[in-house]
C-alpha cells in the first residue's frame, strides 16, 4: 500500500503522510497509532505512560513507521519535520485516574491542548481533540446532540477532567477562528474493548475482571443508570473518518444502544461463564444517570456509524481479558 493512502477512511483527504499522537501509548491511542500505521502514517507518539499499561507499544514498537517519545505534552511538543496530523489524546480518562491526578488533568487539557494546536497550526496540519460525553455531564436532555451545552458542576469530583475538556474545546475554537487552525472535536462516549487496563476503574474492564477472577461484579447504586458502549475499532474508525473530514463542527462519536449497567453487569457473567453474584454499592458523587448519543450528525456529515454489538464486542474483550487471566494462573 502507498504510505499514506487510506482505505475506507479517505473522505476529504486522501491520507496523512506523518501524525503526532499524543496519549499513543494508552487504550484509544493504541489502537489509533495501529490503524495509522496499517495505513501507511508514519506515527509519532509522545506519552509520558502515567495511565498507559508497560506492555501497550511492543508491538506498534516494531513497526518502522512508528516512534514512542517519552514526553510530558504539558511541557512541550518538539516534533520536527513535517506533521499533516496531530490527534491530543493525552489525558487521565478514567475517574479513578484523574481524582489521583486533578492537577496533571486540567495542565493536559490546558497546557497541553494549546501545545499541540500550536504545532498543528504551524505546520497546517489537521488538529483533533480527543474530548468527551463528561462536557454534557449528568445530562438532562436525552440523547445528547452536539448543541446541548450541558449540566457541569464547576467543582464537582468529575469537574477537573469535564471542565478540562470544556476549556480544550473553546481553546480549539478560538485557534480556528483566530489562527485559521484546521481544528476538529470528537466527543467521545464510553469505549470499551482490548487493551484496557483491568485496574483502571472504568465499568467494562472492573466487570470483567471480576467476573473472570470468581468475585462478586460490583455495581453502582441500583445498576438502573445508563450507559451506551462503544467498541473500541468503531471508535478509533470515527476517529479517523473524523480527521480525514472537512468537518469543523464538534461530533459525537458513540454507540446509541444504551443499557442498563446491571444488564451490562449480566451480559458480562454470562460471557465468561461465571456464577459470581452481584453485589451493589453506594453510587459515586456526580455520576450520570443515562448517557446517550445522538450520532446524527457523524452519520449525516461524516458517514460514520457503528458496526459492532455490544454482545460482538464484548465477547472479544473478554476473550481478551481471559488471557491474561490464563497467563497470571500459570504464574507467566
Ligand atoms: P488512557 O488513560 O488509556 O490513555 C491516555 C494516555 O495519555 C496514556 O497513555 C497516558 O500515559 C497519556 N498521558 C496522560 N497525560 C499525559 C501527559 N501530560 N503527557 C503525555 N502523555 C500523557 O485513556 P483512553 O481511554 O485511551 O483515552 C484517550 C483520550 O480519549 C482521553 O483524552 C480521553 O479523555 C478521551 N476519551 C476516552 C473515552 C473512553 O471511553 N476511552 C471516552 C471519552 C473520551
Amino acid at each position: 500500500m502507498t504510505r499514506g493512502t487510506r482505505q475506507g477512511e479517505g473522505r476529504a483527504r486522501d491520507g496523512f503522510a506523518r501524525a503526532v499522537v499524543s496519549g499513543g501509548a494508552g487504550f484509544l491511542g493504541t489502537r489509533l497509532c495501529e490503524r495509522l500505521v496499517a495505513l501507511g502514517t508514519e506515527v509519532v507518539c509522545l506519552d509520558n505512560f502515567v495511565t498507559a499499561r508497560p506492555d501497550s507499544l511492543v508491538e506498534l514498537g516494531k513497526d518502522p513507521l512508528f516512534r514512542a517519545v517519552d514526553r510530558d505534552v504539558t511541557t512541550a511538543w518538539e516534533v520536527s519535520g513535517e506533521v499533516d496530523l496531530v490527534v491530543h489524546l493525552a489525558s487521565a480518562a478514567s475517574p479513578q485516574d484523574y481524582a489521583r491526578m486533578p492537577l496533571e488533568t486540567m495542565w493536559v487539557g490546558a497546557q497541553g491542548t494549546r501545545l499541540g494546536l500550536e504545532l498543528a497550526t504551524e505546520r497546517g496540519a489537521r488538529f483533533l481533540l480527543a474530548s468527551t460525553s463528561e462536557v454534557y455531564g449528568d445530562p438532562l436532555q436525552h440523547p445528547q446532540g452536539e448543541d446541548y451545552r450541558g449540566n457541569v458542576s464547576p467543582t464537582g469530583p468529575r469537574s477537573v477532567y469535564d471542565e478540562a475538556k470544556r476549556y480544550a474545546e473553546a481553546l480549539a475554537t478560538a485557534y480556528r477562528k483566530q489562527r485559521g487552525t484546521d481544528a476538529v472535536i470528537a466527543r467521545i462516549f464510553n469505549t470499551y474493548g482490548p487493551g484496557m487496563r483491568a485496574d483502571d476503574g472504568r465499568l467494562v474492564p472492573t466487570l470483567v475482571d471480576q467476573a473472570l477472577g470468581g468475585r462478586p461484579l460490583t455495581v453502582t447504586g441500583t445498576g438502573t443508570q445508563t450507559r451506551s458502549l462503544c467498541y473500541v475499532d468503531d471508535t478509533v474508525r470515527g476517529l479517523l473518518t473524523l480527521a480525514a473530514s472537512d468537518c469543523s463542527e464538534p461530533v459525537n462519536i458513540g454507540n446509541p444502544w444504551e443499557c442498563s449497567v446491571d444488564w451490562v453487569a449480566r451480559l458480562v457473567r454470562e460471557l465468561c461463564g461465571s456464577s459470581s453474584p452481584i453485589e451493589y454499592v453506594p453510587a459515586f458523587a456526580d455520576d450520570p444517570r443515562r448517557r446517550c448519543p445522538d450520532i446524527s450528525r457523524a452519520v449525516e456529515n461524516i458517514g460514520w456509524n457503528p458496526e459492532i454489538s455490544l454482545r460482538e464486542g464484548m465477547s472479544r474483550t473478554v476473550a481478551w481479558f481471559a488471557g491474561f487471566h490464563r497467563a497470571d494462573a500459570h504464574g507467566e
